[in-house]
This record gives structure tokens, sequence and C-alpha cells, in this order.
């Protein structure tokens, strides 16, 4: 049986005045309806390219793409121009971090939800608007019947940011893709609006990749999770398998930079040394390997010139040349010295 979505050896490399980025190289995952993936990493490490190029979003004149991304049966990468418009907004939809970017300033909340649903079904302007009263409540918006003829301006960050997933959902798309849609917004607004995600999953079976650089917000909502570095998959599981047992030492030095829910709160958080890896030249092998605090370990110089593959078995896998002995030793003391 296929998978919902299915994205093979994904590759997206643009081209730039500097030169060749290979933004993804070599992505693979599967997508079951009503599950999250979370997909995890720095700014740069190719997360929010992968996304836009499902959504068919990427500019088609610079970039060149190779694999293969299939949706419900249906090539995304074959597929043209008309057919990615019909299927943003119905069949797959997304949310962004900044609502005001997505909402026009010119148009009513509910004139904005009620045209997205007509273009989609064809539903009269009354209809459109009982659908954008019906969608508000939904999302939690007081007032709903009253708030449907405000302006972006007049709500607040956490109710456009409810307004924007309002018009994402609208259609009701199987397919839900939420890049860092809570990173500008306070720790309880962001609860809220996890826990609403949460629910309209639970009620329509929609899958959704929620895109984030903190680990602390895939505990919360994701089923799998991918951690992405430099444009590859360096280790993928459940999200259990991740968080209790990580195996790659990105995703461990990912976990020491997260501030424990129970420990006290000023512990300075102890980010991974230096800097993401440039695309335009990544570095040879692994290319974790200058920030990599365990290169050493591996004989032969290898982390600088083998690239480590990633074997995924069950689902369940890491890209790294350590063995899971060296693993198991040098995890622990990394967390003995912190
Ligand atoms: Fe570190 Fe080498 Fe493993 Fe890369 S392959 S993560 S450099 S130990
Ligand atoms: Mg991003």
């Amino acid at each position: 049986q296929q998978p919902f979505l299915s994205v093979k050896d994904l590759r997206v490399h643009f081209s730039t005045e500097d030169g060749i980025v290979k933004a993804v190289d070599g992505l693979s995952f599967d997508l079951a309806k009503g599950r999250t993936l979370g997909i995890v990493g720095e700014s740069g490490s190719g997360k929010s390219v992968t996304n836009l190029t499902i959504l068919g979003l990427h500019d088609r004149r610079s970039t060149a793409i190779e694999g293969e991304i299939v949706l419900d049966g249906k090539d995304l990468l074959t597929a043209s121009e008309r057919e990615l418009e019909r299927l943003r907004g119905n069949k797959m939809s997304m949310i962004f971090q900044d609502a005001l970017a997505s909402l026009s300033p010119y148009h009513t909340v509910g004139r904005q939800i009620g045209e997205t649903y007509r273009k989609h079904t064809g539903a009269s302007k009354k209809e459109a608007r009982d659908r954008a009263v019906e969608m508000l409540r939904r999302v939690g918006i007081p007032q709903p019947d009253v708030r449907v003829d405000d302006y972006p301006h007049q709500f607040s960050g956490g109710m456009r940011q409810r307004a924007m997933i309002a018009m994402a959902l609208v259609c009701d798309p199987e397919l839900l893709i939420a890049d860092e849609p809570t990173t500008a917004l306070d720790v309880t607004v962001q609860a809220q609006i996890m826990d609403l995600l949460k629910d309209l999953q639970q009620e329509f079976g929609t899958a959704i990749i929620f895109i984030t650089h903190d680990l602390g917000v895939i505990a919360d909502i994701a089923d799998d999770v991918l951690v992405m570095y430099g444009g590859r998959c360096v280790e993928r599981g459940t999200k259990e398998e991740v968080l209790r047992d990580p195996q790659h030492p990105y995703t461990l030095g990912l976990m020491s930079s997260m501030p424990s829910l129970d420990g006290p709160v000023d512990v300075p958080l102890s980010p991974i040394p230096g800097s993401p890896p440039s695309l335009l030249n990544p570095p040879s092998g692994c290319r974790f390997h200058p920030r990599c605090a365990f290169a050493e370990q591996v004989p032969g110089g290898r982390c600088a010139t083998e690239r480590p593959l990633l074997e995924v078995v069950d689902g369940r896998g890491s890209a790294c040349h350590l063995t899971p002995a060296q693993r198991r030793e040098l995890f622990a003391d990394y967390a003995g010295t912190r």
C-alpha cells in the first residue's frame, strides 16, 4: 500500500550569483494520514526548502529538482502549475511563522478565508461567509460572527495566527505543512495553537509536517522525527526513539541546547559551537564534522572524507560513523560533563 505522502531521494539545488546551493541533498521520508512528522534543524538545514518544494512554491526557473514527491498517488514534481494551484489550499495547505505576511491587510479576515473556500468549492458568497464564521469559531476566535468582518490589524498576534490556521484548514486539507508557526508567539498562545492543531488533527485525520528548530516543540507535537543537517537527514525515528536515545551527535547537541522543563530556568543553554554549514561548498565527508565533538574518535579521519550513509530499519536510523558501542560510551560521558 502506498503511503499518503512519499518523498524519495529528493534533491533541490538552486543557482545563485555565488554558485549552486545544494539546499536538499537526498532526502526520503513517508507520512501517513493522521500522523505528525516533525522536521527539526537549524536555519539553512533544508527543512523549509523541502516543504516549499512539496507545495510547488519554489522558483521553477532557478531550481533543479530530482527525486520523487508523491501525494496520494499524484506525482507532484510533474504536476502542472494549474494542478498544483488546485491542490494547494484544497488537498494540501500551509501555515507560516508570519501570519501578517500570509494575510492581506486590505481585506477582512472573513473575506480572505471565504475566498479561499470559494476558489476551491465554488460556494456562494453567503456560504463562504458562513464557512468563515464557522472556521473562526473552530479555531477559538471569540464572537466569530462579529470578528469575521475585522481586518487583520484588528486582531492580536495570536488571533492572526489562528485566522491563518482557519484559512489553511477551510477546505479540509489532508496535508498541512506548518513552518515554525508558533515561533513568534508567547508561550501561552504557543501552547494553545499546538493544542488546536492536535484537536483539528484528531477531528479531520490531517497529516501534518511540523517544521521547527526546537526539540521541545517536537516533544509536544510529533509522532515521528526527522533531524536535518546541511540538507540531509542525519537521524530519524519515532519521537520516543529519537528523544530517549539520540543516535547522532548533532541530535545530541540539539537536545543539550534544549531548556529542561523541570530544571532551573537560568541554566545557560549550550548551543552547538560553530555555525551551520555552507550549502554552496558543503564540508566533505560528514557535513557535521567541523562541529562534531566526536569526529576524532572515528579512526582514519573518515569523518572528513567519507559520507556516512543513513541506514533506516523500521523507520529508525542515523548517519554517523560511530559504532553503537562507541556511541553509548561517548554519549554517556557527554551527558555526564554537562
Ligand atoms: Fe561526528 Fe563523524 Fe558521526 Fe559525523 S560521522 S556525526 S563527524 S562522529
Ligand atoms: Mg525556515
